[in-house]
């Protein structure tokens, strides 16, 4: 039995915010349903962000909504304030991930509050959860954006970084995600903060959310690996970026970030070849943007043996 690590499908939101084709909301679930298909199980699958902030996301309920049919995946949602998060329990979403930034620079230009306050804001969703009876069928995780630098603010302070996650694992956060939104972080980094953040937010689970913008990524994904870290969320095709962040691009790719995490032994559960081919589809859906990642330029080698033989 080989450990399990988890490659979170976050194309749908993070791929797509600032694309500038608006997909129907049936394109967004047969992507979801065909990537549910190649073995992938878990998503963030919309964002309950106003319409008129992004476009994309009007019909995040239609979204959100279709993913509950679908068996056996983990369909998240992204949530950025309590109103948001009000809509998505209103349709019943099995988990929710609220984000807020460790930089108060980008926090102002995301959401127009301080960073503590983004975190009084998390509190008030989870007694919302509570409140509706919801404890225990939603998931609440929170993302921690800009952990590893900003590009309004510059540096991040480390240890502002693991106060956060421990004050949100205090607050009842089930999952923290440290974001690289931008592509500052490097794998000495990325090493050292989430070991500092693992001894501060108890048994609650610790994900990496990186973006790919200065070809560090996979290498990043590597040293998380090394200190722990098994869940990663990645975009088809290399996708995304974040429309308050300067310069920030594509997140890292799902297909190579499946194909490091098989290759340094993990389970992962995902047909590459199958993720090829829905990546192709939705290229074809999205005319005029950048794709990246390097597996489905080159293929897989003849040598490789992945998750498609354990199915
Ligand atoms: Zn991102």
């Amino acid at each position: 039995m080989r450990e399990k690590a988890f490659v979170r499908e976050v194309g749908p939101r993070d791929g797509i915010q600032m694309v500038k084709t608006i997909l129907t909301a049936e394109q967004k679930l047969r992507w979801i349903r065909r990537e549910a298909a190649a073995g992938v199980t878990h998503f963030e699958a919309t964002s309950f962000v106003p319409a008129k902030v992004v476009p994309q996301f009007h019909d995040a309920a239609e979204v959100a909504q279709g993913t509950l049919a679908i068996p056996g995946i983990e369909a998240a949602v992204l949530v950025p304030n309590l109103k948001g998060a009000q809509r998505a329990f209103d349709v019943g979403v099995a988990k929710v991930n609220y984000v807020l930034s460790a930089s108060e620079a980008h926090n102002q230009s995301n959401v127009r509050r301080s960073t503590d306050e983004s975190i009084e804001d998390f509190r008030r969703i989870i007694a919302e959860r509570d409140a509706r009876g919801l404890k225990d069928r939603v998931v609440v995780g929170c993302g921690i954006a800009t952990s590893f630098g900003c590009t309004i603010q510059g540096a991040v302070a480390e240890p502002r970084v693991v106060e956060i996650a421990a004050l949100l694992a205090a607050a009842g956060a089930q999952e923290v995600s440290l974001a690289d939104t931008v592509g500052y972080g490097n794998p000495a980094q990325v090493r050292r903060i989430f070991t500092a953040v693992s001894k501060v937010v108890g048994d609650v689970p610790l994900a990496a959310h990186f973006h790919d913008t200065r070809g560090l990524g996979i290498a990043n994904v590597a040293a998380a690996v090394d200190v722990g870290i098994r869940r990663f969320d990645a975009s088809l095709a290399g996708l995304g970026g974040c429309p308050f962040a300067p310069g920030a691009t594509g997140n890292i790719d799902t297909e190579d970030t499946a194909f490091l995490l098989e290759s340094l032994g993990f389970d992962t559960g995902i047909d590459i070849e199958k993720l090829i081919a829905v990546r192709q589809e939705v290229e074809g859906w999205l005319p005029g943007e950048r794709f990246f990642g390097m597996v489905a330029r080159a293929g897989l080698p003849k040598t490789y043996r992945g998750a498609t033989i354990a199915a």
